[in-house]
């Protein structure tokens, strides 16, 4: 058996720190298994779903990395469902409700006043035709529902483990609303049947779907897939996360300068057994992927240890995986450079930060003029070398009887305009004794 697998977002926006987990638990499955991942966009409510969002939602999945087998969009593949709902008229597992949300309401309130679950009484069953004429009559639409079977359904979950739900205590779900539009529900299973899915792989918010969905596909014929359902995120101070904020959505990430493989990589270790790290290859997470070791508690996301994750990703990444990305930046120094720099940056693009430290120009801050004119006597003559350093400031330790701190921090603040960086053993060379000589007399170089 082939596995197959989807990821089905919702074009009603972009995707986020949530629904990528999703995406990535899918992906790497998928690779784990050498399966198929398909991107599925699930366009059928025309009122929030744009093709904006839908090409923001490729574009987001495309920047993480996860190459999809085939890309479907609902909204191409109406027909499909069309069929499918006659084959349930057809077998008797749709009928036509005429309930008002009003009535609808009513109804709750008076079963949870006389302390009864609020579940759907099928009083539409009871309708004979005369009286759905009178409701037609009277203008109303029906929306269609799907008559459940009462049984107890049961399944084991890739996550959460065997799973039983009565489905005699759900409401026949409505899969098609009174303006004819469907609720997510049948083209998903229409979908998943169509498109050989085998597993799906999705949300705990989706576990009180599962069971109809169950007897939905046992009533077009065929065998329901494995389901999984995996555990939801909370921020850091273990609340909800909000879907507004930007610094969670995947275009923030993105031009934040995050690194997709730490978004992956962050997203794939959390809220599992495995620590939390950085990996360079979607393959290294795969292998290590195992549903066993996705916990049923809430995973944590906090936007700090991502970016933690990220600065770690780029201090051990060798630069020829950086070398283009570079030299598109404007960033020169070759591998030399990147070793100095690497260690200090939070994401790729600070690189051209302390380019322009190496290059100039720069303002020098300048604590003790006199202690800066002294070292700069002392300047060795070039060439440079990683052990200049310690030979220049050897000799100005000698001449001033600076030491420490004192020492090194004067230098440091002239010859870069800052307290901290990269090593200057290694930023001194390329700084080159012109510019390092002019600085430490506080010229602007
Ligand atoms: N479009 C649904 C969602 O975004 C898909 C759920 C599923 O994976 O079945 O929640």
């Amino acid at each position: 058996m082939t596995v197959t697998v989807r990821f089905a977002p919702s074009p009603t926006g972009r995707l986020h720190a949530g629904n990528i987990r999703t995406a990535i638990i899918n992906a790497l499955f998928a690779r784990r298994s050498g399966g198929d991942f398909i991107l599925r966009l699930d366009d059928t409510d025309k009122e929030r779903s744009t093709k904006e969002f839908a090409r923001g939602i490729e574009e987001d999945v495309a920047w993480l990395g996860l190459a999809w087998s085939s890309l479907v969009h609902q909204s191409d593949r109406l027909a499909l469902y069309a069929a499918a709902v006659e084959k349930l008229k057809e077998k008797g597992r749709l009928y036509p409700a005429y309930e008002t949300p009003e009535e609808l309401e009513l109804k709750r309130k008076r079963q949870l006043a006389r302390g009864k679950p609020p579940v759907y009484d099928r009083a539409a069953l009871d309708l004979t035709d005369d009286e759905k004429a009178a409701f037609e009559a009277e203008g109303r639409k029906p929306h269609w529902r799907f008559k459940l079977e009462p049984v107890d359904v049961v399944w084991d979950d890739l996550v959460r483990g065997r799973q039983h739900v009565d489905a005699g205590s759900l409401s026949d779900p409505v899969l098609i609303r009174g303006d004819g539009t469907f609720l997510y529900t049948l083209p998903s299973v229409v979908d998943d049947i169509d498109l050989g899915v085998t597993h799906v792989i999705r949300g705990e918010d989706h576990v009180a779907n599962t069971a109809p969905q169950i007897q939905l596909f046992e009533a077009l014929g065929a065998s329901a897939p494995s389901f999984g359902h995996h555990n939801l995120l909370v921020g850091a101070d273990g609340q909800a996360l909000s879907k507004r904020d930007r610094a969670l959505s995947i275009q923030g990430m993105r031009a934040e300068g995050l690194e997709p493989m730490a978004v992956v990589s962050y997203a794939a270790t959390i809220g599992t057994s495995d620590p939390i790290a950085a990996h360079e290859s979607l393959d290294e997470l795969a292998e290590a992927f195992d549903f066993a070791k996705l916990s049923r508690a809430p995973a944590r996301f906090d936007p700090h240890e991502l970016r933690l994750l990220n600065a770690k990703l780029l201090h051990e990444r060798p630069y020829g995986a950086v070398a283009g990305r570079l030299e598109a930046l404007g960033v020169g120094g070759g591998q030399a450079f990147w070793e100095a720099v690497r260690g200090n940056l939070s994401v790729l693009e600070d690189a051209k930060d302390w380019w322009t430290v190496v290059t100039g120009p720069l303002e020098p801050v300048i604590e003790d003029r006199g202690f800066c004119d002294a070292a700069a006597k002392l300047l060795p003559p070039e060439p440079w070398g990683e052990e200049s350093w310690g030979a220049w400031t050897a000799a100005v330790k000698a001449e001033t009887g600076a030491k420490g701190k004192a020492l090194f921090q004067p230098l440091r603040l002239a010859l870069t305009g800052l307290a901290h960086g990269p090593e200057l053993k290694q930023l001194l060379p390329m700084i080159g004794r012109e510019r390092v000589l002019s600085r430490l007399l506080g010229e602007t170089a």
